[in-house]
C-alpha cells in the first residue's frame, strides 16, 4: 500500500564487532566477571560476546574516577571541561548513523526511533551541557558550586543511548568523573561510546562504562569510593539502592517507573489526541517509564474515541526494526515479553474487553501486538502495574475533578497528559496532578532544557535543566 518503500537501513553500518569489553581507565580491558551474550530480539540472534566487570573491575575503575577526578577533571577549568563535552556532542553525530543502528540492532526499536529520536536527542544533550561547564557560577545555584566526585551511574534497556546522555553529560559538565553500567541485555552502543571518549581525547578515566548485569550495578553503587549515585530503572531496584546508601553520606537520584494518564476532555482536537494517545503508549513498544499507559476519556466522547484509536492502531506496521516504515518494533527481552504477556492474560481474566490490532507477527523473535483495553476498572493490575509493553488501558470519567482523582490514584507519579482546548483546564489540571511532567495537547516531548523526574514512586531529583545540575553540585557558602 506505500507508494514510497526506502531499503532497509543495512547492519553492516553498526560496524559490529565479535567482541566487546569493559572500559577502565581510559583502556578497554578484559573483565574478570563472567562474558555475556547480547541478542538482536527482533531475530534471536547473538550479535556479539560482551566481557563484563568483576569485583576487581569495579575496584579499578572507581579508582581511575577518582584519580581522573583528583589530578585532572576536577582542577580543570570549566572552560577547557566545556570544549570536551562539546566534542563528545559533535561525536555522537559524525557518528549517527552507526549508532542508530547499532541500538536497533540491540533494542530491537524501529530504526526511525533511534535515528530520528534516541541518536540526536543524546547529541542534543552534550550540546546543552557543555553550553553550562563554564557558567555554573553564573547558574543561579548558590555560591562556589563544586563537583561531588566519583558518580556511579546504573541505567536501563528502554533508551540506551539516551539514558547514558541523561547521566554522563551533566556529570562531565559539572566536573565529576562516571563509572556508568549498562543494561545488560543493551551494552553496545554505551560501549562505541567509551569509544568516543578516546576519540575526544577525554583524560583517561574521567568515564569508565562496566557492562555486567545487576550485580555489577550492585558493587557499584556499594563502592565507598562513589560520591554520588544516580540509577535509571525499576522501583524495586530503585528502593534496594535507597537502603543500600542510606546512611552513606552518598548523594542519590533515582528515575523509577511510572503509569501516566493521558487525559482527553470532549473538547480536545481528538484527531490529534488520537496521535497522541498512540505516541504515548506505542512509541518505542511502550518501553517507555512515562509512556501514557492510562488513557483517561470523557465518557460523552469515549466511542468515537475508541474506534478512531483502533483505526489509526491498526494502521501501525509491526516488524523488521531495520525497515524504515516499521513503526513497532521488537520487545527487548523473552523475560519482558513474558511480563507484557501475563499482565495483558490478567487484564482479561479481570474482565476488561481486549482488543488486539489485526498486524501479523513476525515468526522470530519478541513481539507483542499493539493492544488496547477498554471497560477497565481502577482495581485491575493493568490499571495499577506499569506494564512497559505496548498496551494500552482506556478508563473514563465525567468531570475535571474526576479525572484528576483517578489520574493520582496511583504510587506512581512521573508524567501526564492533558488534551483540551481550554487553556484554563490546562492550567487546573496541572496543578493538580502529582506527575512530574505535564504535557498539555502533546506527549513524549523530551528537551535538555526542561527537568524531568518523578513524584512518589517514580524517584526523586531531576534530569535536564538547570535543576537537574543540583544533583551534581555542592555549593559552598
Ligand atoms: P531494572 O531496575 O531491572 O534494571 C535497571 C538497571 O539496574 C540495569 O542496568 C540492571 O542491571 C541494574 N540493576 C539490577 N539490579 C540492581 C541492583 N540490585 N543494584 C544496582 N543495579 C541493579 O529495570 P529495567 O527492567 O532495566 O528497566 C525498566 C524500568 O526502568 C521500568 O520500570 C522503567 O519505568 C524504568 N525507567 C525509568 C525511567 C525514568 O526516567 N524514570 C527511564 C527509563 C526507564
Amino acid at each position: 500500500q506505500w507508494d514510497y518503500a526506502p531499503a532497509p537501513e543495512s547492519r553492516e553500518v553498526a560496524n559490529l564487532k565479535p567482541q566487546y569489553h569493559p572500559f577502565i581507565g581510559g583502556e578497554f580491558v578484559d573483565g574478570t566477571g563472567e562474558p555475556l551474550k547480547t541478542l538482536n530480539p527482533a531475530t534471536e540472534e547473538v550479535l556479539a560476546e560482551v566481557g563484563t566487570a568483576g569485583p576487581a573491575d569495579v575496584d579499578n575503575a572507581v579508582k581511575a574516577a577518582r584519580k581522573a577526578y583528583d589530578r585532572v577533571w576536577g582542577p580543570m577549568p570549566g572552560a577547557e571541561r566545556a570544549k570536551y563535552v562539546f566534542r563528545l556532542a559533535r561525536l555522537l553525530q559524525e557518528r549517527a548513523r552507526e549508532l542508530a543502528v547499532l541500538e536497533t540492532l540491540d533494542n530491537g526499536k524501529p530504526i526511525k526511533e533511534s535515528r530520528d529520536a534516541d541518536v540526536p536527542t543524546a547529541a542534543a544533550h552534550f550540546f546543552y551541557h557543555a553550553g553550562w561547564a563554564d557558567k555554573l557560577d553564573h547558574a543561579g545555584l548558590g555560591p562556589d558550586p563544586r563537583p561531588l566526585g566519583v558518580a556511579g551511574q546504573v541505567i536501563p534497556w528502554n533508551f540506551p543511548l539516551l539514558m547514558l546522555a541523561w547521566k554522563v553529560a551533566p556529570a562531565l559538565a559539572t566536573g565529576n568523573t562516571v563509572v556508568l553500567k549498562p543494561a545488560e541485555t543493551t551494552p553496545l552502543t554505551a560501549l562505541v561510546f567509551a569509544e568516543i571518549c578516546q576519540q575526544a581525547g577525554l583524560p583517561p578515566g574521567v568515564v569508565n562504562v562496566l557492562p555486567g548485569a545487576g550485580d555489577v550495578g550492585a558493587a557499584v553503587v556499594d563502592h565507598p569510593g562513589v560520591n554520588k549515585v544516580a540509577f535509571t530503572g525499576s522501583t524495586e531496584v530503585g528502593k534496594q539502592i535507597q537502603r543500600t546508601v542510606a546512611g552513606t553520606g552518598k548523594r542519590l537520584t533515582l528515575e523509577l517507573g511510572g503509569k501516566a494518564a493521558n487525559i482527553v476532555f470532549d473538547d480536545a482536537p481528538l484527531d490529534q489526541a488520537v496521535e497522541g494517545i498512540v505516541n504515548g503508549i506505542f512509541f518505542n513498544q511502550g518501553h517507555v517509564c512515562c509512556a501514557g499507559s492510562r488513557l483517561l476519556v470523557q465518557e460523552s466522547i469515549a466511542d468515537e474515541v475508541l474506534a478512531k484509536l483502533r483505526a489509526r492502531v491498526a494502521t501501525l506496521r509491526l516488524g523488521d526494526p531495520l525497515d524504515k516504515n516499521t513503526d513497532i518494533g521488537a520487545v527487548n527481552s523473552a523475560e519482558q515479553l513474558a511480563r507484557i504477556r501475563e499482565l495483558a492474560d490478567s487484564g482479561e481474566s479481570e474482565g476488561a474487553q481486549r482488543w488486539t490490532s489485526p498486524c501479523p507477527l513476525p515468526e522470530k523473535g519478541y513481539f507483542f501486538a499493539p493492544t488496547v483495553f477498554s471497560g477497565v476498572e481502577q482495581s485491575m493490575r493493568i490499571a495499577r502495574e506499569e506494564i512497559f509493553g505496548p498496551v494500552l488501558s482506556v478508563l473514563t470519567f465525567r468531570t475535571p475533578d474526576e479525572a484528576v482523582a483517578k489520574a493520582n490514584n496511583t504510587p506512581y507519579g512521573l508524567s501526564a497528559g492533558v488534551w483540551t482546548d481550554k487553556g484554563s483546564r490546562i492550567l487546573w489540571m496541572a496543578d493538580k496532578l502529582r506527575a512530574g511532567v505535564v504535557w498539555a495537547n502533546t506527549f513524549n516531548r523530551f528537551d535538555p532544557a526542561a527537568p524531568f523526574g518523578g513524584y512518589k514512586e517514580s524517584g526523586f531529583g531531576r534530569e535536564g535543566g538547570r535543576t537537574g545540575l543540583e544533583a551534581y553540585l555542592h555549593v559552598q557558602g
